[in-house]
């Protein structure tokens, strides 16, 4: 709910239009404002004070609790004129909060916190669970100043501003000096050689402890990290020393000196527990699915004990599990379903059958027997990891007195990149959708023709990678997308209009496999724009045809160009004449005219949004093919599409029509 307090009668006013936009979504707080403000503070998620900056945060400074539970406030100047966002920009909300509110008052949203400001992405905006010194790294990412991102692998982020960069990670099977496997090396190296390695570290991702778990030590959860915290090297000292894993610190060996510069900030981003320096952020990406089989009746504590356990002994963070999987016939356990809802994740299931038929290190009878699978944990995770690696095999849980109940087994999924087709209408900024903006914002690879690049350019993140090609580089463009999406990138694909007609998307769609994300963001396309501009020539049944003989040969042109002149259809003609190809246009008016009378409207628009746009309506018998071009479209009406007032209509239809004039 979004509270709204004013204090004036202009504040009252500008309110009042908030209130009617957004019926359901607000509560007007009447009364003597510091109170107004004190209970819609409490009962609120955001707030919308018609107040001065000054005078809400007085009001609003006593009841500050906490960023991430406070709710997202915005202040409307006495004018009415400006949005600003005041507090709770990102986890508040108040960022977008003010965007929305400043486009139903046709105000100006203010909007100050740094990352918004300056295209760069706020890491606590990427989705992904953060932890360590986030403001440390924001600063510095604001500032220019040099961070490393360590990542296990490449996963779908926005770009992020140049002066990250990427470390290569080391080669699956690579063996350090000490003979350990490049994978485990950041792992082990600096921590205490014990189960805990994690417990070295910052261990603020790791969900409480169930009270009373004991591990195998015979230690409990709560009593374990503190332990292994007292006895470790601090955290920093602890980066210092990992080798060689760690090239930025390669000279700080054996123990860093007091002249030695301090360690670059490190963007880690891995699932894996690992050693966090004092000016360090680790992202955790949803890599991790937890395969889990549960006897009838298994306890919550018994099934999400196990898998914290297990999580914990192979060094690996909660905060990265992606999915609980299982069978289908265990689909509403409430052991499993309740541990799922601790990690905030949801349960996937397959039927026994398609378990059954998964290769597994430990199958067994009792799940055979009891659901029709030889492997309940391990082939769920495996089923739902789309082929990664099993990092933890099955394991039973270990409940003192009595038989276990649970098993559970990790899988690692390979991360998916992320493809996304984006329309950018015809060419005016304001035609372009906020999703398509989005979107943009959303890439770090962008690929497209040279020209529409520049149209957006403006838009997208520092650091975005542009791969732009010039004209009649289709199929190279659309592979080229699709690899950097299954490189792991997020990748925006565009295309002006709509991407999919005529355009990227099915060269790009036909080269994907389901290994990577895909979505489509609509675009208005050229006929639409053009329609809107020469009225309402799209009333009734329309077709888009491209005249464009180079990759259809022209007999099936002309087949469909026949068909719409038979069955009375408005056509749009894209790519209608060329220098090269001007014999087209002429022969599918033709064609046309043999079902059309002579002064059937036409409308020929040219730029459609474009600075230097230009239209005009003429008719069948009289368009002139010269002031047609490829950056034309021309809109052919029906045999009931008049010209009214100077614009083309094509009625709805005549039945309704005759019904409406009755
Ligand atoms: N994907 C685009 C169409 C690409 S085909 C879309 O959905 O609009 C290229 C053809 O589209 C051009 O030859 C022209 O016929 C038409 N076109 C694209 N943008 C246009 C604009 N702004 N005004 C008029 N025609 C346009």
């Amino acid at each position: 709910m979004i509270g709204l307090i004013s204090a004036t009668a202009a504040g009252a006013s500008a309110r009042d239009r908030l209130a009617t936009a957004w019926p359901g979504r607000t509560r007007v707080y009447d009364g003597p404002v510091r109170r107004a403000v004190e209970s819609a503070f409490a009962e609120c998620e955001q707030l919308v004070c018609f107040l001065a900056t000054g005078a809400t945060v007085r009001l609003l400074a006593p009841l500050l609790a906490d960023k991430t539970t406070d709710p997202g406030v915005v202040c409307v100047d006495e004018a009415g004129r400006y949005v600003v966002s005041l507090l709770g920009g990102h986890a508040g909300g108040a960022n977008s909060l003010a965007a929305e509110v400043a486009s139903v008052l046709a105000a100006a949203p203010v909007i100050t916190t740094a990352t918004d400001a300056t295209g760069v992405p706020g890491l606590d905006t990427l989705g992904l669970p953060v932890e360590g010194a986030v403001p440390t790294i924001t600063r510095a990412l604001l500032d220019g100043a040099p961070v490393r991102l360590r990542a296990d692998a490449v996963w779908p982020l926005p770009a992020l501003p140049p002066n990250v960069t990427r470390e290569e990670p080391p080669a699956p099977g690579t063996a350090d000096p000490a003979g350990r496997s490049a994978a485990t090396t950041a792992i082990l190296d600096g921590t205490p050689a014990t189960p805990h390695a994690d417990s070295a570290t910052r261990d603020e991702e790791r969900p409480a402890p169930l009270s009373g778990t004991a591990d195998h030590a015979g230690r409990s959860a709560a009593t374990t990290t503190a332990q292994a915290q007292a006895t470790a090297e601090p955290p920093h000292a602890v980066a210092h020393a990992r080798q060689p894993a760690n090239p930025d610190v390669a000279t700080a060996h054996p123990a860093p000196a007091a002249d030695v510069p301090a360690p670059l900030p490190v963007l880690h981003l891995t699932d894996r527990i690992v050693p966090l320096g004092p000016t360090d952020v680790v992202l955790r990406p949803p890599s991790l699915v937890v395969g889990v089989g549960a006897s009838k009746g298994a306890g919550v504590d018994e099934v999400y004990g196990l898998v914290l356990d297990a999580l914990r002994d192979a060094g690996l963070s909660a905060l990265s599990v992606a999915e609980l999987a299982t069978v289908d016939a265990k689909a509403d356990e409430p052991g499993i379903v309740e541990a799922a809802g601790r990690f905030g994740v949801p349960v996937r299931t397959y039927p026994a059958g398609v378990l059954a038929d998964i290769t597994v290190p430990n199958p067994s009878d009792a799940p055979l027997a009891a659901v029709g699978t030889p492997s309940v944990a391990e082939a769920a995770a495996l089923a739902a990891g789309r082929g990664g690696e099993l990092l933890v095999q099955k394991r039973k849980s270990s409940p003192e007195g009595r038989p276990a109940m649970a098993t559970c087994a990790v899988v690692r999924k390979p991360p998916r990149g992320r493809l996304a087709v984006v329309g950018l209408g015809p060419g005016a900024r304001d035609l372009l959708t906020p999703r398509a903006t989005a979107e943009l914002r959303r890439a770090s690879v962008l690929v497209g023709l040279d020209q529409y690049v520049d149209q957006i350019r403006d838009l997208l993140r520092p650091g975005t990678r542009v791969v732009e090609s010039g004209l009649g580089h289709e199929e190279e463009r659309a592979r080229t997308a699709v690899a950097e999406a299954q490189a792991g990138h997020a990748v925006a694909l565009i295309g002006s209009g709509d991407a999919g007609v005529y355009a990227m998307a099915s060269p790009a769609l036909a080269e994907a496999a389901d290994d990577i994300e895909v979505v489509g963001v609509p675009g208005v396309t050229a006929a639409l724009a053009a329609a809107a501009i020469l009225g309402a020539p799209l009333g009734h049944d329309h077709v888009s045809i491209s005249l464009s003989d180079l990759h259809t040969p022209w007999e099936v042109i002309e087949r469909r160009v026949r068909a719409a002149a038979e069955a009375d259809i408005v056509v749009t003609f894209y790519n209608p004449r060329s220098r090269g190809r001007d014999w087209q246009l002429p022969k599918a008016l033709a064609l046309l005219a043999e079902h059309r009378t002579a002064a059937t409207p036409v409308g020929v628009v040219r730029n459609a949004s474009r600075p230097d746009g230009t239209s005009h309506l003429t008719t069948l018998a009289r368009l002139d093919p010269a002031t047609v071009d490829m950056m034309t479209v021309v809109t052919v009406g029906n045999t009931a599409t008049r010209e009214i007032a100077g614009r083309m209509v094509t009625p709805r239809g005549y039945r309704w029509q005759s019904e409406g004039a009755r």
